[in-house]
């Protein structure tokens, strides 16, 4: 086991570093499928994601483990975020299905990573933009007594949300519906994706969480890094209020293509 994560661990550096390499780039090759256009940073597509200039449509893939699937007011929620940031005049897919425990929680990013090489179906082809979500039936590495990651963003078209963590979240004295947690974690991992703040899309304000990396620091705004840690987000959804995108964070999004 540690040898294998090693070896991944290398080979994902040797990737990152040196992807103008031919043999390196035909590694995320398999016949007929080019998965190197989705194997990128964090916030790399962030403006392909927004704008329709290289991709008219999205299609989103939800891997979710069995009793974990998202529910189907989280699915609208989710949606109509992505349909009001985004130009895809081709429309946007989500498609969801179930797969059997991996049995590795805790998990870090790296196992993580490996469930997204053997479960990913859907890559980039064509003018359609294609993103990854798994939905765990288990918890992040990182959690500590008082901070729950609810979710992450790891790469350029990939996330995963701690379904077991949003699930033991929501079952808490005056917690927000489960659905309610889920849709906020569900479109603030998306805002990363989309390179807020500052992973990719340049900020047009100075609203940058300074001790929060990626984060935004407007009181209420989706990208306020409590959402993602579970911390503030009693206070944040309040009746049944799923929080949104502040005023900075949607210029930074228009400034970037965007809606
Ligand atoms: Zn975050
Ligand atoms: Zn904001």
């Amino acid at each position: 086991m540690f040898r294998y994560k090693s070896l991944f661990i290398l080979f994902i550096s040797a990737f990152i570093f040196s992807c103008s390499d031919p043999d390196e780039a035909n590694k995320g090759k398999e016949p007929g499928i080019d998965k190197t256009a989705n194997l990128k940073g964090l916030g790399d597509s962030a403006s392909q994601l927004l704008s329709d200039n290289e991709f008219t449509s999205l299609n989103i893939e939800i891997v979710y483990v069995t009793g974990y699937a998202p529910s189907q007011k989280t699915l609208s929620n989710f949606k109509k975020f992505l349909e009001a940031r985004t130009y895809k005049p081709d429309g946007i897919n989500i498609s969801l299905r179930a797969v059997s425990s991996s049995n590795k929680s805790p998990f870090d990013i790296e196992e993580i990573v490996a469930i997204e090489k053997d479960t990913r179906t859907v890559y980039n082809a064509g003018d359609e933009i294609a993103v990854y979500i798994y939905v765990t039936d288990g918890k992040s590495e990182k959690d500590k007594e008082n901070q729950f990651t609810l979710g992450s963003a790891y790469r350029n078209t990939s996330m995963v949300i701690f379904g077991e963590t949003i699930e033991k979240f929501a079952a808490r004295p005056n917690a927000p519906t489960k659905s309610d947690i889920e849709a906020a974690v569900f479109n603030h991992e998306f805002g990363h994706l989309f390179g807020l703040v500052d992973i990719g899309t340049e900020p047009q304000s100075n609203h940058l969480d300074e001790d929060n990396a990626g984060h935004c620091n407007i009181s209420g705004c989706l990208m306020e890094a409590s959402i993602e840690f579970g911390s503030g987000i009693i206070d944040e959804i309040e009746g049944g209020r799923v929080p949104k995108l502040d005023a900075h964070c949607i210029k930074d999004l228009q400034a970037a293509g965007g809606k």
